[in-house]
Protein backbone atom coordinates (compact mmCIF):
# COMPACT_ATOMS: atom_id res chain seq x y z
CA UNK A 1 0.00 0.00 0.00
CA UNK A 2 1.47 3.16 -0.65
CA UNK A 3 1.30 5.72 1.96
CA UNK A 4 -0.17 9.14 1.43
CA UNK A 5 -0.16 12.36 3.70
CA UNK A 6 -2.86 15.53 3.00
CA UNK A 7 -0.49 18.07 2.38
CA UNK A 8 -3.48 20.51 3.63
CA UNK A 9 -3.26 18.74 7.46
CA UNK A 10 -0.58 16.73 7.64
CA UNK A 11 -2.86 14.23 8.41
CA UNK A 12 -2.33 10.55 6.61
CA UNK A 13 -4.74 9.20 3.95
CA UNK A 14 -6.33 5.43 4.67
CA UNK A 15 -7.94 3.60 1.92
CA UNK A 16 -11.39 4.24 2.54
CA UNK A 17 -12.88 1.75 -0.10
CA UNK A 18 -11.13 -0.92 -2.68
CA UNK A 19 -12.51 -0.87 -6.33
CA UNK A 20 -14.42 1.85 -6.95
CA UNK A 21 -14.87 3.04 -10.33
CA UNK A 22 -14.05 6.41 -12.22
CA UNK A 23 -15.56 7.16 -15.59
CA UNK A 24 -13.65 9.53 -17.55
CA UNK A 25 -15.39 12.31 -19.15
CA UNK A 26 -14.53 13.80 -22.51
CA UNK A 27 -16.17 16.48 -24.84
CA UNK A 28 -18.97 14.68 -25.49
CA UNK A 29 -19.45 13.08 -22.66
CA UNK A 30 -18.14 9.70 -20.89
CA UNK A 31 -15.70 7.57 -22.72
CA UNK A 32 -14.14 5.00 -20.02
CA UNK A 33 -14.37 3.38 -16.99
CA UNK A 34 -11.44 2.50 -14.78
CA UNK A 35 -11.21 0.78 -11.20
CA UNK A 36 -9.61 2.68 -8.88
CA UNK A 37 -9.29 2.83 -4.76
CA UNK A 38 -10.73 5.50 -2.98
CA UNK A 39 -8.70 7.31 -0.24
CA UNK A 40 -9.50 9.69 2.46
CA UNK A 41 -7.95 12.01 4.85
CA UNK A 42 -8.33 11.05 7.96
CA UNK A 43 -8.17 14.74 9.05
CA UNK A 44 -9.81 16.96 7.03
CA UNK A 45 -12.11 14.10 5.29
CA UNK A 46 -10.74 14.87 1.49
CA UNK A 47 -10.84 12.40 -0.52
CA UNK A 48 -9.10 11.33 -3.59
CA UNK A 49 -8.87 8.31 -6.55
CA UNK A 50 -5.60 6.16 -6.95
CA UNK A 51 -4.14 2.95 -7.58
CA UNK A 52 -5.62 2.98 -10.86
CA UNK A 53 -6.03 -0.28 -12.90
CA UNK A 54 -3.36 0.39 -15.76
CA UNK A 55 -6.25 -0.22 -18.42
CA UNK A 56 -9.90 1.13 -18.90
CA UNK A 57 -12.04 -2.04 -18.05
CA UNK A 58 -14.23 -0.44 -20.16
CA UNK A 59 -14.27 2.08 -23.21
CA UNK A 60 -16.76 4.16 -25.36
CA UNK A 61 -15.69 1.90 -28.71
CA UNK A 62 -16.97 -1.50 -26.89
CA UNK A 63 -19.92 -2.98 -27.35
CA UNK A 64 -22.31 -2.20 -24.52
CA UNK A 65 -20.45 0.55 -23.36
CA UNK A 66 -23.74 2.23 -22.45
CA UNK A 67 -25.22 -0.67 -20.53
CA UNK A 68 -21.48 -1.02 -18.16
CA UNK A 69 -22.20 2.88 -17.42
CA UNK A 70 -25.73 1.99 -16.18
CA UNK A 71 -24.31 -0.49 -13.89
CA UNK A 72 -21.21 1.07 -12.84
CA UNK A 73 -23.60 4.16 -11.98
CA UNK A 74 -25.31 1.49 -8.98
CA UNK A 75 -22.08 0.99 -7.67
CA UNK A 76 -19.46 3.76 -6.27
CA UNK A 77 -18.22 5.51 -8.66
CA UNK A 78 -16.50 8.91 -9.39
CA UNK A 79 -16.11 10.93 -12.29
CA UNK A 80 -13.08 12.94 -13.90
CA UNK A 81 -13.88 16.05 -16.04
CA UNK A 82 -10.23 16.02 -16.81
CA UNK A 83 -7.75 18.35 -15.23
CA UNK A 84 -9.22 22.02 -15.24
CA UNK A 85 -12.60 20.60 -14.83
CA UNK A 86 -13.11 21.37 -19.03
CA UNK A 87 -15.30 17.76 -19.64
CA UNK A 88 -17.77 18.73 -16.66
CA UNK A 89 -21.76 18.53 -18.57
CA UNK A 90 -23.20 22.26 -18.09
ZN1 LIG B 1 -6.60 16.51 5.07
Amino acid sequence: MPKMVCAKDGYELYPEKNGVYEIVFADFGPYQIYRADLWRCSGCGAEILAGFAPQAIFEIEHDGFKECLEKVKLERHYPNYGRAGEYKPK
